[in-house]
């Protein structure tokens, strides 16, 4: 049998429903395949009608024997007796007419199902709507029930007895010798059985299939496939970051005296010791002759910003150019103000390129980065998406690579830029998903705050307790300090109503706190405003700031001790962490509220109580992809994380490990078997794995 057969040809399936599987993007016999079934049930155990007792729960196989459609109400009962010589067991079905057919007298039938006292006569017991099937010759059904049973979701126009059916025929039909990509060594190294028994087991579970294992996706079938997908996923990103390694770059960089003088005139205060080690290791990929593609992680304010520059320097010091991309204009503005002031006794040109540098000062621009006088440039991916010619671009930074797809070296070179890559995170990634988004990038990881932060106390509240929160504010801003209070407003694409919103939100903080200066930032602010309005509350001269989330990342003031986060519950919290790392950074103690409004839901509710018992980046972010799954994590195909089919990264966290280990083995070794070889680099894996990607 052809696997890769057009769905349409399966048995039960035909032209009309394989358009709509289509639809679910089910196109061939293998891709149905796959659909596993999400539990299964043991409906093997067979009872005579003369020892049933209620409470058992099993089948029962005979001939309708009684058989009725009647009207009660609004519903049609059809009830019937089975009858298997022992006794009669009653069964009734709701709003199903059509079995007057299907269950007419005289069929021969199994059931399973929950047997239960009858209300109307004492003596009788009564299955209601049991699991059914129509025996034909055969005594025992084996599709529906007398079996280990699947329970599938439904599937497009599929319903689960459908499915069933469908599917039990069509696994029958795999050859248990089916043509298999991992090689008999391997399988036996890993303990796999082959593809085709997995996928006939994972639909017909034999008698050797213990149910607890089925139902925890642990069988043989379950390992079988679950391992070969992640495997050869994983295969494709040691090949890529293997292929990396055996690169050579343009050139390889020196770390010069002059870079190191550079860095001392830059250095406000020490490096921290994470900031120390991660730089240390940027530096080894610097003079390395091999490209970098390295990703650093640190929670908010470990102090990534520094360590970047610090890379872009030694770069600067070779002749060559960095380029350094934020994920919005705004922040490309906030990186500008931070990198220029920090850059200040430095002889570095630093240009910022955004699409409100127009005219005759983008020309001018453009110019200087394409002689090479531009040293720094800061902006956003459009630097590398539209291709600006740079002279000698060495080093490519960017910056919350979370929102995007994850910037690739091959990528860049595909734009005709031969520089080496630094993807900076400030969300901290669980480890599943680091495996798998930048499953080929090597990883640093800040994991160290410079000192003299104290801890962010959290509370959630709800919007009637918004009293209590003004009082907290009030005290505050009269001991000098500052607060942040954020509405929910979608940067950059900020519609008019929502900025409207937020000006009236100003004015009534403002009514409220008769006497403290209240500023007011979004994102349809000219630059210029939105600068002045920043130093403005830099300096103090704003005491509360209220704005939209264009503050989320990269500003920083220390006097600032409160943040107050309007409708907590609409943000993500990757985003309300994000948020809260504005405050913490200073000495002065400081607190996060919360303010939620309306009822929360059970999963809002769980959330918005993560942020309040911890401040650890990585707990929360591994919280977060527990309550909601993988698929929900920050809208994960953002991160470039693929869809699995039968792989699930938390259920599956261990084989993922193991996969992992096994991939990088074969491709390290070079030991990958022809089959594999022939997967990963003829197009087979970009087409199944392929990943979201920027430009
Ligand atoms: P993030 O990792 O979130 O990008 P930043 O680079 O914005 O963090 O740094 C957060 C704050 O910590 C900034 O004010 C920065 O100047 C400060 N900082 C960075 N490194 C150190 C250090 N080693 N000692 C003290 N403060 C530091
Ligand atoms: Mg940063």
């Amino acid at each position: 049998m052809d696997l890769q057969a057009p769905v349409q040809f399966v048995k039960g399936i035909g032209p009309q429903k394989a358009e709509a599987l289509a639809k679910v993007g089910v196109r061939t016999a293998e891709d149905l395949l796959l659909h596993l079934p999400m539990r299964y049930e043991d409906r093997r155990s067979f009872a005579r009608v003369a020892d049933l007792r209620p409470g058992m729960r099993v089948s029962v196989s005979g001939e309708i024997a009684v058989a009725g459609l009647r009207r009660a109400r609004r519903l049609t009962i059809y009830e019937v007796r089975l009858d298997d010589g022992s006794g009669r067991l009653k069964a009734v079905f709701f709003n199903q007419p059509y079995l007057k057919e299907t269950l007419a007298r005289g069929k021969k039938v199994v059931f399973f199902g929950l047997v239960e006292p009858d209300a109307m006569a004492s003596r009788l017991l009564v299955m209601r709507s049991p699991q059914y099937e129509i025996v034909e010759g055969d005594e025992r059904g084996g599709v529906h029930t007398g079996r280990l049973v699947p329970v599938y979701e439904k599937l497009g126009p599929l319903t689960v007895k459908p499915l069933r059916r469908v599917l039990a025929h069509l696994a029958e039909q795999v050859p248990v010798g089916l043509e298999d990509p991992l090689p008999p060594e391997l399988r036996a190294r890993l303990s796999l059985i082959g593809r085709g028994e997995a996928l006939r087991r994972v639909h017909l579970p034999g008698d050797d299939d213990r149910l607890e294992r089925l139902n925890a996706f642990r069988s043989p079938g379950h390992l079988r496939l679950i391992l070969e997908e992640l495997l050869l996923f994983q295969l494709g990103l040691a090949r890529r970051r293997s292929g990396v390694r055996a690169e050579r770059k343009r050139a390889a960089f020196e770390v010069r005296d002059a870079a190191r003088e550079a860095v001392k005139r830059i250095l406000p205060f020490p490096l921290t010791g994470a900031q120390k080690r991660v730089l240390r290791e940027i530096a080894d990929d610097l003079r390395s002759p091999h490209p970098m593609n390295r990703l650093v992680q640190g929670d908010v304010g470990s102090g990534k910003t520094l360590v970047a520059l610090l890379a872009m320097v030694v770069v600067l010091e070779n002749g060559y150019q960095a380029a350094f991309m934020a994920p919005t204009e705004i922040l490309a503005e906030q990186h500008f103000l931070t990198l220029r002031r920090l850059l200040k006794r430095c002889p570095y040109r630093v240009d910022l390129l955004t699409s409100a540098v127009k005219g005759k000062a983008r020309a001018e621009t453009l110019a200087r980065i394409a002689s090479g006088e531009a040293q720094i440039v800061i902006g956003t991916h459009a630097l590398i998406q539209e291709g600006v010619s740079f002279h000698r671009l060495g080093l490519a930074v960017a910056d919350e690579q979370h929102r995007f797809g994850v910037l690739q070296r091959e990528d860049l070179r595909k734009k005709g830029y031969d520089a080496d890559v630094l993807v900076m995170t400030a969300t901290p990634i669980p480890r599943t998903l680091a495996l798998t988004a930048y499953g080929d990038l090597d990883v640093s990881i800040v994991d160290e705050k410079p000192p003299g932060r104290t801890p962010i106390r959290t509370w959630l509240r709800a919007a009637s307790e918004r009293r209590e929160v003004l009082d907290l504010v009030k005290r505050e801003v009269a001991q000098g300090r500052q607060a942040y209070v954020v509405y929910p407003l979608v940067e950059e694409s900020e519609k008019l109503e929502d900025v409207k919103a937020a000006t009236e939100a100003s004015a009534e903080w403002a009514a409220a706190l008769p006497g403290v200066r209240v500023g007011l930032l979004h994102g349809r602010m000219k630059s210029a405003e939105k600068e002045e309005t920043m130093g403005a509350f830099s300096r103090g001269e704003i005491q509360v700031l209220v704005s939209t989330t264009v503050i989320e990342v990269g500003v920083d003031v220390p006097n600032a001790t409160v943040m107050v986060i309007e409708h907590a519950e609409r943000f993500g919290l990757a985003q309300l962490h994000q948020l809260r790392g504005r405050v913490g950074r200073g000495a002065a103690s400081s607190s996060c509220v919360l303010l939620a409004y309306g009822r929360l839901s059970e999963i809002a509710r769980a959330r918005l109580d993560v942020m309040v018992s911890t401040e650890d980046g990585f707990a929360i972010a591994e919280k977060d992809l527990e309550i909601r799954g993988p698929g929900d994590f920050f809208g994960t195909r953002q991160w470039g994380v693929p869809t699995f089919r039968v792989a699930h990264l938390i259920r599956d966290r261990d084989l993922l490990e193991r996969a992992r280990t096994e991939a990088f083995r074969l491709v390290g070794e070079g030991s990958l078997p022809e089959a594999l070889a022939h997967f990963v680099e003829k197009g087979g894996w970009e087409r199944r794995f392929g990943l979201a990607r920027v430009g």
